[in-house]
């Protein structure tokens, strides 16, 4: 068995020892006789896989009691629509747009209320982080959002921006338990798995309780409202069973790992290994504002697209997978995510030393 150093955005690299457990337990789950893939989710041993993974996630995270952590559906790209949904109130919200997945949840968020665009790196291609310090907000907004680190464009808010007092929703997709973070200073944080955390299939949302309203519009899908999971313990209907496993034992691997805290120690070690190559290389260059890069995506170009295009394909074929840069933005992106070992990258960075004397 070969595997391959895969540099994909997402879905992406698992941790090794997480998909050799679920390998062994596949057949029989705990001297169960079936696979979790074939467990009622009403059973006795689905609640304790669920009960564990919402602890793992609330203990990893520092999670105040008084935020719900909802395992749901539908992609990140669902809670586009939720968001306005459930926090509507004055109909009208904030976004920053920073790439793609905030525009488009900005586009979306403009089905349901008025979103006012306060800030927004378009200018450069999204290629840094807008100052966030005193935007001009109106008194009335319901929240402002950020999709806190963009991974298409490598950049990440070093700083969250100040609401001036509104409820900040935060699209966390791309940076899930990559570090720490201090949970009450959020009102909404949410994200698709299928980067850091689990296979695709599973949004985990965590929401401060009095943000869960009681009562939404009645045309709000049943499925949309974010109470209907919150009363059942994201039990409402059959949930992404397998997924929500595989999260939880991620989870457990981060704590065995030393935690968010040791996560942050070792992303910063591997990106400051490409980040310096990238820096002093005459044919590479990364394409973000060194103050806004990201620790998890990082995109970098030639130049020149025939050389770009060699490159991504000389690097699969010496095992380096998936750096063919998104398609809005061409060149390599990199994804280190937390699964990335750090002997990916120094074999990323030493494929790219050879390749830039080869190309020189
Ligand atoms: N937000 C971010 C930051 C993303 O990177 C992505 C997907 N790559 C999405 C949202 C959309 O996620 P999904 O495909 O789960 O809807």
């Amino acid at each position: 068995m070969a595997r391959v150093y895969n540099f994909s955005a997402g879905p992406a690299v698992l941790p090794e020892e997480v998909l050799k457990e679920a390998a062994d337990e596949m057949l029989d789950y705990k001297g169960c006789g079936m696979s979790v893939m074939e467990m009622s989710h009403r059973s006795k041993m689905f609640q304790q896989i669920i009960d564990e993974a919402e602890q793992d996630i609330r203990d990893l995270m520092g999670i105040p009691d008084n935020y719900k952590v909802l395992f749901l559906q539908g992609g990140a790209s669902q809670q586009f629509a939720a968001v306005p949904m459930n926090l509507k109130k004055n109909g009208k919200a904030a976004y920053i747009v920073t790439g793609q997945w905030a525009k488009k949840a900005a586009a979306e968020a403009e089905k349901y209320l008025e979103v006012q665009r306060v800030a927004s790196s378009a200018d450069k291609t999204f290629s840094y982080i807008p100052d966030c310090s005193d935007l001009d907000i109106d008194d009335d907004v319901d929240y402002v959002y950020i999709c806190e680190n963009n991974t298409i464009y490598g950049t990440k808010y070093h700083e969250l921006p100040n609401t001036k007092g509104h409820t900040l929703v935060a699209d966390v997709s791309s940076c899930f338990l990559s570090e720490p973070v201090d949970v009450s200073k959020y009102g909404v944080i949410y994200g698709g798995v299928q980067k850091n955390v689990g296979p695709a299939g599973v949004v985990i949302a965590i929401i401060r309780e009095d943000l869960i309203p009681e009562e939404v519009d009645s045309t709000v899908p049943t499925m949309l409202q974010w109470k209907t999971q919150a009363d059942a313990g994201s039990l409402y209907n059959t949930p992404p069973c397998y997924g929500i496993y595989i999260c939880g034992k991620v989870f457990k691997w981060i704590k065995k790992m030393g935690g968010l805290d040791a996560m942050k120690k070792r992303n910063e070690e591997k990106a400051k290994i490409l980040y310096d190559f990238l820096d002093n290389s005459k044919l590479f260059k990364g394409t973000v504002v060194p103050k806004d890069r990201s620790l998890m995506n990082v995109p970098f170009v030639t130049g020149d697209a025939d050389l770009d295009a060699k490159f991504v394909a000389e690097a699969k074929a010496a095992g380096l997978e998936n750096l063919k840069g998104h398609r809005t933005v061409g060149g390599m992106r990199a994804s280190i995510y937390n699964a990335m070992p750090i002997e990916g990258v120094k074999a990323l960075v030493e494929f790219m030393e050879k390749f830039e004397k080869e190309n020189a």
